[in-house]
């Protein structure tokens, strides 16, 4: 007898439910064939590992259960189209066996047969179309039996990431899962320029799209991608715009964003060439009415690092701070200064006075140190704290303060200083040289090399400025 299911071809599915009263072995619990998918499932009450293979003389799946225990002897449902019969029965005293057997002249493609671990004891079988054989064929086969080993693929218990979307409200980007993440790492590749979060055993719902970023979005790229067992999702803030923290609420990660987008960068971003201007012909932005922030690092009590000959850091950037000033008032643009002489000011009220100002730019300068006993650790670098505008802007200084000294370069960092982490605008934090440097000492005590340095802070701020603003 024809069973309906078979007939009804795109709804039909059939499903028996067997209880065994064994207790020692894994018991077939359900299975169930869908016609219109050629597609077997079938679940056990504990984990089993199957065993598959496609036999000839007739063409039969045969898929061994072993350690797996059938309450009845055999069961056979009869199948239609190319599909002879659907049998299940115990191979022997601990296997169950499911035979999906085709009509005579009949074959599938063994290595399209897909067998698949869905959870710790359901499968999946997603046969091909089945193939009608030619009469050469047939003959060929006939009386031949062969047995070909059908890989299984076991099942990964990996989190399953859904979606990932920017808030409405511009202030977030929430990854939603099949279940909780606990595990997650995140953090600024340089390489790619971009913020990553590593979600590791995950993967991407099949049916998982990227979202489509707008130019209002508080991102310039956003990107899940499957980096082997693990997830990664890539992005980067337009200026402006922050990193904040990740917090887990129930199945999703949420990451908060903070600061408004501002004007675009030119597509390429970070990874673009920068083109300075000579020292001397540094770019007016009065037309930009931008209000910077110039934070000269220590001072008072506070002298900073203190290397070769006494060299102290608080003198270096207090000089080179007031003509960065100086430098970028007489080309257009608006300033405060942290502190303009010899005083004690906290980190707190520096970046008060810039929030407060709703500054536009914030650098702070500083020289850098390292033991004495390590003369030959020379060079500039210049600092961020998570956003984009940060890094863009340190890659400026960092440019700029390259080209117009030659020192060693010891690239754009991101570090948690507090004046970069707390001010609410593009912020870097630049580092003039090593006072304990043999190399970088005595140029950073010669005041023509300090008048380079603050030519060449003022070029690298003005520069972003008219690029970016
Ligand atoms: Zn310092």
């Amino acid at each position: 007898m024809k069973l309906p299911w078979l007939m009804s071809g795109v709804l039909g599915t059939l499903s028996v439910l067997l209880i065994s009263l064994s207790a020692e072995a894994a018991r077939l619990q359900s299975w169930q064939f869908n016609q219109a998918q050629n597609q077997l499932i079938f679940s056990t009450d504990e984990p089993v590992q199957p065993r598959v293979q496609l036999l000839t003389d007739p063409v039969r799946l045969v898929i061994d259960l072993p350690n797996t225990s059938l309450e009845r002897r055999r069961i056979r449902e009869d199948g239609d189209g190319a599909i002879d019969e659907i049998e299940i029965r115990r191979e022997d005293d601990d296997t169950a066996r499911i035979v999906i057997e085709l009509e005579n002249e009949y074959t599938i493609d063994p290595t399209q047969v897909i067998v698949q671990g869905t959870s710790q004891t359901g499968w999946s079988v997603q046969l091909p179309p089945p193939r009608r054989l030619s009469r050469a064929e047939r003959r060929a086969n006939r009386d031949r039996e062969t047995r070909i080993p059908i890989e299984v693929i076991p099942y990964v218990d990996a989190a399953v990431i859904q979606t990932v979307e920017v808030a409405t409200n511009g202030r977030g980007v929430t990854i939603r899962a099949d279940r909780p993440l606990t595990d997650y790492t995140s953090g600024w590749d340089q390489a790619t320029s971009t913020y990553q979060i590593r979600i590791p055993q995950a993967r991407l719902a099949r049916d998982f799209t990227n979202p489509t970023l707008d130019n209002r979005s508080p991102l310039l790229s956003l990107r899940a991608q499957q980096a082997e067992s693990d997830v990664v999702i890539g992005l980067q803030p337009a200026p402006g715009v922050q990193i904040g923290e990740i917090s887990r609420v129930s199945q999703s990660l949420a990451l908060s964003l903070a600061g408004r987008p501002q004007r675009r960068f030119v597509p390429g971003g970070t990874t673009r060439t920068r083109i300075l201007p000579p020292l001397d012909q540094l770019p007016n932005v009065a037309n930009q009415r931008v209000l910077i922030v110039i934070d000269p690092g220590h001072g008072g009590r506070d002298p900073g690092a203190i290397g070769i000959g006494g060299l102290r850091e608080t003198d270096i950037v207090l000089e080179v701070s007031l003509r960065v000033a100086e430098l970028l008032q007489q080309n257009g643009a608006e300033i405060i200064l942290t502190r303009a002489d010899e005083r004690e000011v906290g980190l707190e009220p520096r970046v008060a006075l810039a929030n407060r100002a709703n500054a536009d730019i914030f650098v702070s300068i500083h020289a850098n140190a390292i033991s004495m006993s390590r003369p030959d650790v020379n060079g500039v670098e210049t600092y961020f704290y998570s956003s984009a505008a940060g890094r863009e802007l340190s890659a400026y200084l960092l440019d700029s303060l390259l080209e117009a000294t030659g020192m060693n370069n010891r690239g754009v960092k991101e570090a948690r200083f507090f004046v970069l982490r707390r001010t609410n605008m593009p912020a870097s934090l630049v580092e003039l040289g090593f006072v304990t440097g043999a190399e970088d000492a005595p140029r950073l005590a010669d005041s023509n090399f300090r008048e380079l340095l603050a030519k060449a802070v003022a070029r690298g701020i003005l520069q972003y400025i008219v690029d970016t603003f």
